[in-house]
């Protein structure tokens, strides 16, 4: 008799274009329809099903939630207004007055003040660790840390982090490792593959990919996902049902959209690095990059994050944005345009020069987000720039 064939796995770049919707049969629509309604026609006696949209659970958000927990291979996946709102509400639902948080020292600026400003208003003691520095971890748990908290690939130095002994640490102590993977996207990284317990993302970036709208992710189990729904419910942070389908509607070239990225990231980064008025280029896909090997064994592609310092220091770097054509100087990152900025005048504007140098961030340090235009043109605009 013949064995049964195992279904195959469906890839990434089918989960990115058909994952979390339902079949359809004949006269379906094929794009998924918007449901632009704030509340539903509710059954009587319960207050199950699907009612108000600030609960999560709206037709437009469940088909991205669906598609985005089998992305990162989660059990579930919660959908915000925003990557802050998914990065608080990630927190709050592991965190009380009392409780210890340790977090890396390289994270996103927002995330930062978030620890530092409203967790320790709350009674929550936070501390940095520098990811650099040996046995960092081990040496900052407290007997009441409950959260080991990273981003990987760091926003704006490209460094990456190993997952592995971290994990390790993590389970050990039973504590929670949450990681903050935007930069990567689930096509190159998925956390928890290497062990972690949560996934956030600012979907405003790679996932919806064309700089429209503000949406945030928090992946995880089915049981921690509705904890954190109950904070988003209560803290407001749901999403709206047009961000939702502009966000399905972006994740479908997910694959398609980081895979040139990528490959334009690195022409652009070796380009870079043959030049004499570019002292230094931060892309973890070159050989000389300090986590190189690292990123090799954590991701699938080194994605289209990368940065360079002037040689001529913060004076140059003010002239070079000025002088580009192609190349739109603006916040954010993940998109299909090629943006610039400098960190020191957005995401770590509110750190003092030391503290900006102290996290690999020193002036003339440009943050570059390369798109999926024509490298060559990307390459031109830069020369041009530089001259
Ligand atoms: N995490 C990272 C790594 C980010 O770069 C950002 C924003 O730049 C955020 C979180 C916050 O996301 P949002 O701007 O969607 O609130």
């Amino acid at each position: 008799m013949a064995t049964p064939r195992k279904p195959r796995r469906q890839s990434r770049a089918t989960i990115a274009v058909h994952g979390g919707m339902a079949h359809r049969g004949p006269g379906s629509p094929v794009a998924q329809p918007l449901i632009q309604s704030v509340n539903y026609v509710q059954d009587f006696g319960t207050a199950e099903g699907l009612i108000y949209t600030r609960y999560g659970n709206t037709p437009n958000a469940e088909v991205v939630q669906k598609r985005i927990a089998m992305l990162e291979g989660a059990e579930a996946s919660l959908v915000f207004s925003s990557g802050m709102g998914a990065t608080a509400c990630a927190l709050l639902a592991l965190l009380r007055p009392g409780d210890h948080l340790v977090s890396s020292s390289w994270i996103y600026g927002g995330t930062r003040r978030f620890f530092t400003e409203e967790l320790v208003a709350m009674g929550i003691e936070v501390s940095f660790a520098n990811p650099d520095e040996r046995r960092v971890w081990r040496r900052t748990m407290r007997q009441n840390t409950r959260v080991i908290f990273v981003e990987s690939p760091v926003n704006p130095t490209t460094r990456v982090i190993d997952l592995s002994q971290l994990a390790t640490l993590a389970k050990l102590q039973g504590v929670a490792l949450v990681v903050d993977s935007t930069v990567a996207s689930p096509i190159n990284f998925r956390p928890i593959e290497h062990g972690a317990d949560v996934v956030i993302h600012s979907a405003t970036k790679y996932l919806n990919g064309h700089h429209d709208i503000l949406c945030g992710v928090v992946a995880g189990t089915a049981s921690y996902i509705d904890e954190v729904k109950r904070k988003m419910i209560l803290w407001g942070q749901a999403p709206d049902p047009f961000a939702c389908w502009l966000l399905e509607r972006g994740m479908k070239t997910l694959a398609v959209r980081v895979a040139r990225a990528g490959e334009n990231a690195m022409r652009v980064a070796e380009w870079c690095a043959a030049r004499k008025d570019i002292s230094k280029v931060h892309y973890a896909g070159l050989p000389g990059h300090p986590d190189n090997t690292i990123a090799k064994k954590m991701l699938d592609g080194f994605g289209g994050l990368m940065a360079i310092e002037l040689a001529g220091g913060a004076d140059a770097a003010d002239c070079f944005v000025r002088k580009l054509r192609l190349i739109t100087h603006a916040a954010s990152l993940g998109g299909v345009d090629t943006l610039v900025v400098e960190p020191r005048y957005s995401s770590h504007a509110h750190l003092s020069v030391a503290e900006r140098t102290a996290v690999g961030i020193p002036d003339g340090f440009l943050r570059l987000s390369i798109g999926i235009e024509d490298v060559d043109d990307i390459i031109a605009d830069i020369e041009q720039a530089l001259q």
